[in-house]
């Protein structure tokens, strides 16, 4: 049977359906993206507009089969632009559309298309418009981003002066969005996305499922999953980000919402209660989510983390329905007079140990009147080590209405990883006294 931690959660397929009944599937479109900048090759700027240019076409099962990025050289876009149109049908390309000579986007695409750059009078109108309605004086400069190459449709830029434009060239439709994310994100979903439809109404039905195992290492995740033997047509790819492994399962074609719920409760029975969340939701979202829904007050006794634990939780909207403090008791003596960590517990068993830690989430628990104190101590390392205890040793207790726990790790990596590991961890052990919470109030109901 499924964990029973997953009832309550539900499935987040990143498609739409638009499964069409019979008939051949046609091919899919060849969508290429081109980002520009100097920046995106010497490694002062990440590329996040490919990902999340990617991600939103996926969505519609327009998927992307390549993607480049130059630097800011005409000549190079230029060559770009015509390799990729020649083997594409859409090619979404951003940046280089500002008001600086550095940006040379436009002019490189009327070189690629053999058109000559004109002033567009419908961006120009654009452009006058947005400084108008910021009350700002328009500089002469950014008449220079109305020159676009000739017979190319403007595209709105809501948020920003920077016009994008779309062309025809050759059988490619070619889109040119400005480098700034957000614009360029509104412009994708208001322009590109519609008229890629529109050109291709039935794209071939591409659904993923994503699920976050913890507490296995990736070669163990893959081999139940392969011994539980998933439906023929399943893709199945593995990303991790430690401490959790991301499943992501993949299916194409008409049948592909089917198969796909079909491999998923197969991984889902494999994998049981190593799965903390499905879809985009990630191990924080799902413990607070779970926290908010039991009901819970909570108080941290954190060490080796820093606060890392509460850090995670507050960066989510709402945590103080259920967060009532953390402290972070670094030193003995905060250990001693913050958490009554009685001095005999640390000079017979060291601060990091199992009695400590039991004594701290006891402390922190007891001061805060919390229905669940949870503490850790450890050594994040690189120093600190001993044969006994070496670093990544850790030690985490939980005091709660399902009695009290505790629990030694030996956790890899460096001092950023131990302290991640750690935190990862507790936010699973809150998640599941959530849900515990969650299924015996859903049983006496
Ligand atoms: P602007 O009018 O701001 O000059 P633009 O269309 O010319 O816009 P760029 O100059 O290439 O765009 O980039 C502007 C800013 O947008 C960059 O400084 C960067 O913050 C962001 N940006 C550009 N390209 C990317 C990218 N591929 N991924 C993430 N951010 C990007
Ligand atoms: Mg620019």
């Amino acid at each position: 049977c499924l964990a029973p931690d997953l009832v309550a959660i539900q499935p987040g397929l990143t498609t739409t359906d638009n499964t069409r009944p019979g008939g051949s599937e046609p091919a899919p479109m060849k969508i290429a993206i081109l980002t520009i900048g100097d920046e995106l090759l010497n490694g002062d700027l990440a590329d996040t507009n490919t990902a999340a240019i990617a991600r939103r076409l996926f969505t519609e099962s327009l998927p992307v089969q390549e993607a480049a990025t130059t630097g800011d050289r005409e000549a190079d876009i230029a060559a770009a632009l015509q390799r990729l149109a020649a083997s594409h049908d859409a090619v979404v390309v951003t940046g280089g559309l500002g008001p600086t000579e550095d940006d040379r986007t436009a002019k490189a695409a009327a070189v690629a298309c053999k058109r000559p750059l004109v002033l567009n009078d419908r961006a120009l109108q654009q452009i006058r418009e947005r400084f108008r309605s910021m009350q700002r004086r328009m500089h002469p400069a950014n008449e220079k981003q109305a020159m676009l190459p000739g017979r190319s449709t403007v595209i709105a830029n809501r948020n920003g002066t920077a016009p994008g434009f779309h062309l025809r060239h050759h059988e490619a439709e070619l889109f040119f969005l400005p480098g700034v994310p957000r614009e360029m994100l509104a412009m994708l979903d208001e322009y590109v996305v519609p008229l890629l439809l529109e050109r291709f109404p039935d794209p071939p039905l591409l659904c993923q499922q994503t699920i976050t195992v913890l507490g296995l290492p990736e070669p163990e995740v893959e081999a139940r999953i392969i011994s539980a033997s998933l439906p023929a047509g399943v893709e199945l790819a593995f990303n991790v980000e430690l401490p959790a492994v991301r499943v992501k399962l993949r299916t194409r074609g008409k049948d592909a919402r089917k198969l796909l719920d079909r491999a998923e409760v197969i991984v889902r029975r494999a994998l049981g209660e190593h799965i903390v969340c499905l879809g985009d939701e990630t191990l924080v979202e799902a413990t607070v989510r779970h926290l908010k829904s039991a009901g819970f007050s909570l108080s941290l006794a954190e060490s080796c983390t820093g606060g890392l634990i509460a850090k995670l939780l507050t960066d989510q909207a709402g945590a103080s329905s259920f967060l009532e403090r953390s402290v972070v008791t670094y030193a003995n003596s905060a250990k001693i007079d913050c958490l009554h960590v009685p001095a005999d517990i640390i000079e017979q068993h060291g601060a990091v140990s199992a009695a400590c830690a039991v004594a701290m989430a006891r402390g922190v628990k007891t001061a805060s009147r919390t229905d669940i104190g949870l503490a850790v101590t450890g050594i994040a390392g690189p120093d600190g080590g001993t044969d006994d205890k070496p670093v990544g040793t850790v030690f985490m207790a939980i005091n709660g209405p399902y009695g009290e726990r505790v629990e030694r790790f030996l956790f890899p990596g460096n001092r950023d990883q131990v302290r991640m590991r750690t935190a990862c961890i507790a936010l699973d052990w809150l998640r599941r006294q959530a849900m515990q919470r969650i299924a015996s109030v859903a049983q006496e109901e």
